[in-house]
């Protein structure tokens, strides 16, 4: 294999990174190019290895990718083999491949979606994109072409994409790229501890929920498409429904025609201790859609799952959406590696097992670390929140907590959020107990130096 060589400590590889990429967030550091792009050369389970042969904890899995672990050798076998048996065959015209048959039949087993079939794609971003297309296409067939707006809540994501910019509610990521898509509103999510309509307690009424359908009746249900949310809400800071929330706006959905898309990118495949995170709620999607997770980072791909009763209005006429890379079969042995390996090795039990442990973690660093005002666990995602109003820079605090982090071992994901500082911790599903701790005294050694 060629690996860049490790005795260079020069930051050569961070500075030609820098030359040939498109500005992004690491550019903004004041210590570039001393210390970032933080440039890294290999991983190992829930660790990945710097240029200087650093063993850094990943707190942020990637984005919330990695699942099973960096650097698995039966992951790469297989992948291997599936280049050698057929590197590529386009879903068209005709023409499939029994990895993708396998892929489907085994995910229609898992998806909380009634007797799906399956669309695949190749991110989280694209699937949400498919989703829109085909909650308007199902109207239009039904005879209801005036069902096309989208709602999604305040403070979600949902991918990178003008569509799904315009559905996502966090401003940051749609400010500046107008004019986009028409017919995609966004209402209230609850987010309890530090929500508007609650206050700043754990009690929750739902008035959120309220609005949100009030929103959508003054809009006219009967122009509404779809409502996208994900189960447990990411931005800013983990955002855990109460237990009835997700029931009601089913129910709210069914009763006005409306189709629910729910977003399993960041949840789905373990990482909330669950396969899903629709099944802390017992809810099925018409639609549901996920990535990340499905081949744990190793290659990219999405999918999105379809109930049946949505499917049946593209029996006669098919749905026309062409992707490329849509089921590439490499794609598809990676994830059937994937689900093998989290099967295997348990990795959703192991994920709900280490929540406690998380929670306890977290909850020494809330007692140590007077700034931190709020915690959200569920299964290995967590995130605290960070009052840090009386700093003139955040900006320069994020650098600081992020660089004190990783000097101590860990890869952490910190953002602002207003006043504050949200942090989270999501690190990959076979983290062990001592992984926690260490990671969350790494992370409390930085935020003590805020
Ligand atoms: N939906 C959610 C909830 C996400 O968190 C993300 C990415 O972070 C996406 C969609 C978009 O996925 P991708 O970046 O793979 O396009």
């Amino acid at each position: 294999a060629v690996m860049p060589d490790r005795t260079n400590t020069s930051r050569d590889h961070a500075k030609r990174y820098v030359r040939h990429f498109l500005a992004d967030f690491a550019k903004l550091d004041q210590e570039y190019p001393r210390t970032y792009p933080r440039m890294i050369v290999r991983g190992e389970g829930a660790y990945v290895i710097d240029e200087e042969g650093r063993r850094i904890l990943d707190a942020g899995s990637h984005l919330g990718a990695c699942q099973i672990g960096h650097g698995h050798p039966e992951v790469a076998d297989r992948i291997h083999q599936q280049v050698r048996n057929i590197e590529f065959i386009a879903l068209d015209a005709g023409i499939s491949h029994v990895y993708a048959a396998a892929l489907g039949e085994r995910l229609a087993k898992m998806v909380l979606c009634d007797d799906p079939v399956f669309s695949f794609t190749n991110s989280g971003s694209e699937s949400n994109e498919l989703a829109f297309k085909i909650a308007r296409q199902y109207h239009r067939r039904r005879g209801q072409p005036g069902r096309v707006k989208i709602f999604s809540r305040n403070g979600s994501y949902h991918g990178s994409t003008l569509a799904t910019s315009a559905a996502t509610g966090a401003a940051p990521f749609k400010e500046g790229f107008g004019p986009l898509p028409e017919g995609f509103i966004q209402g209230a999510q609850p987010s309890p501890g530090r929500c508007g309509h609650c206050g700043f307690n754990d009690a929750c009424s739902l008035a959120c929920l309220d609005d949100f359908e009030r929103l959508i009746m003054a809009e006219g249900s009967e122009t509404v498409a779809a409502v996208i949310a994900e189960p447990i809400a990411i931005p800013q800071a983990v955002k855990v429904p109460p237990p009835d929330y997700f029931v009601r706006l089913r129910k709210f959905c069914d009763d006005h025609g409306i189709l629910l898309i729910i977003d399993e990118v960041v949840c789905g495949f373990g990482r909330t201790g669950r396969m899903f995170g629709a099944e802390h709620f017992g809810v099925h999607g018409d639609i549901v859609t996920f990535a990340k997770g499905l081949t744990s980072g190793y290659v990219p791909m999405g999918a999105v799952a379809v109930a049946r009763h949505v499917e049946e209005v593209f029996k006669n006429a098919p749905l026309l959406h062409l992707n490329t890379y849509a089921g590439h079969p490499v794609a598809c042995a990676a994830a059937m590696a994937v689900l093998d390996i989290m099967e295997r090795e348990r990795l959703v039990l192991h994920s709900a097992r280490m929540e406690p442990i998380l929670r306890r973690e977290l909850q020494r660093l809330q007692n140590a670390v007077a700034r931190v005002r709020y915690l959200s666990v569920i299964g290995l995602l967590s995130s605290v929140i960070v009052d840090i109003s009386d700093r003139p820079d955040p900006d320069a605090v994020i650098r600081r907590v992020r660089n004190i982090a990783y000097d101590n071992g860990l890869l952490a994901r910190v953002a602002r959020d207003g006043a504050l500082l949200s942090v989270h911790f999501y690190p990959p599903l076979v983290v062990a107990e001592q992984d926690i701790v260490a990671g969350v005294r790494a992370l409390e050694i930085a935020l003590r130096m805020i």
